[in-house]
C-alpha cells in the first residue's frame, strides 16, 4: 500500500510538472478515483486554487476550518468567495464539548498560557477538524509552495501522505509568490484585504499579527512564543515536523498546525496587485 501511494504520487508529479493549474487539477481528477479534498485558509494561495478548481467544475471538495477566532476580513473574503463563484465552502468546526472544557479550563484566550495551551486550542479547534475534513478521502489538494520557507523548498507537485494513506497535491509547488500575485491580479480573484496590511499569513485573529519589513513572515504568528520553529503539525508526515511533535506531551502531537504563509510581505502584494 505505502509503496503504491509513493509511486503514484511520484508519477503524478511528474505528469502535473508540464501543466497548467487548471490542467493539474483535471489531471487529479482524472487519475484520482474516491473522494477529494481541498482544505482552503482562504488566503492568496488558496483563493488561486479555488479560482481554479471553480472554472474547472470538477469533483474535488473544497472545505475549510473555521475555528471560530478567525479575522473578520476572513469571514468576508469568504463570502465574497462563495458569492463571486457560486459555490458553498463547507466548513468544518470544532467539537462543542472540546471547546467548551478548553475555554472553562484555559480561559477563553488560554492558549497563551503556556505552548501545550496552545497546541492543545490548535488541536481540537484544527488538527481534529482537519481529520474528519479528510475522512476517507484519496487525495488532499494543498496550497503550498516550496518557495513559502525552508521547511518547505522540497515541497513536490505531489506526495505520498502515508499517515494518512492518501496522496497530498500542491499544484502551485513550483509557483513563486510573483506567481501567485499575478495569478490573483489577472484573474480578478478575491482575497483577504489583510494582505494589504501586513499579514503576510493569516491564521486565527489573536495568534497572528502584521509584521515589520525585515522581519521573517512567521514572525506574526503565536509571536509570544519564543520557539525558532513554529513551522510544524498540519503537514506531519513530513519527517521534520515529526521530529518537533516528539517532543510534545503525549495527546497533543496532533496539536500543532500550520497555515500557509506567503514569502513576501504585503507591501510587496500590494505593489503587486495594484
Ligand atoms: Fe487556538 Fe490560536 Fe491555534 Fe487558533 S491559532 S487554534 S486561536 S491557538
Amino acid at each position: 500500500m505505502t509503496a503504491a501511494l509513493v509511486r503514484a504520487a511520484g508519477d503524478l508529479a511528474s505528469q502535473m510538472a508540464g501543466l497548467d493549474l487548471r490542467g493539474r487539477i483535471r489531471l487529479v481528477e482524472d487519475r484520482i478515483p474516491g473522494r477529494l479534498v481541498f482544505t482552503t485558509s482562504l488566503g492568496i494561495e488558496d483563493q488561486a486554487l479555488t479560482h481554479a478548481l471553480a472554472l474547472n467544475k470538477g469533483r474535488t471538495e473544497i472545505v475549510t476550518l473555521d475555528t471560530g477566532r478567525l479575522y473578520p476580513e476572513t469571514y468576508d473574503v469568504w463570502t465574497e468567495t462563495e458569492a463571486a463563484y457560486g459555490i458553498r465552502i463547507r466548513a468544518y468546526a470544532p467539537e462543542r464539548i472540546a471547546e467548551e472544557d478548553f475555554v472553562a479550563r484555559e480561559g477563553i484566550n488560554g492558549f497563551r498560557h503556556s505552548v501545550a495551551a496552545r497546541q492543545a486550542c490548535c488541536g481540537f479547534r484544527k488538527v481534529e477538524p482537519l481529520g474528519r475534513a479528510l475522512d476517507g478521502a484519496a487525495a488532499w489538494f494543498t496550497g503550498l509552495r516550496a518557495g513559502q520557507s525552508a521547511n518547505r523548498a522540497d515541497t513536490p507537485l505531489a506526495e505520498a501522505d502515508e499517515g494518512r494513506g492518501l496522496i497530498k497535491v500542491n499544484p502551485l509547488a513550483d509557483w513563486s509568490r510573483a506567481d501567485v500575485d499575478r495569478f490573483v491580479r489577472d484573474n480578478f480573484i478575491p482575497y483577504n484585504t489583510l494582505h494589504d496590511r501586513g499579514f503576510p499569513s493569516i491564521g486565527c485573529a489573536p495568534c497572528t499579527r502584521a509584521i515589520k519589513i525585515g522581519e521573517d513572515e512567521r514572525a506574526g504568528r503565536w509571536w509570544w512564543e519564543q520557539e525558532s520553529k513554529k513551522e510544524c503539525g498540519l503537514h506531519l508526515h513530513r519527517q521534520d515536523d515529526e521530529k518537533t511533535l516528539g517532543d510534545v506531551a503525549p495527546g497533543q502531537e496532533a496539536a500543532a498546525f500550520e497555515e500557509p504563509a506567503s514569502a513576501a510581505t504585503s507591501r510587496e502584494h500590494r505593489r503587486e496587485l495594484v
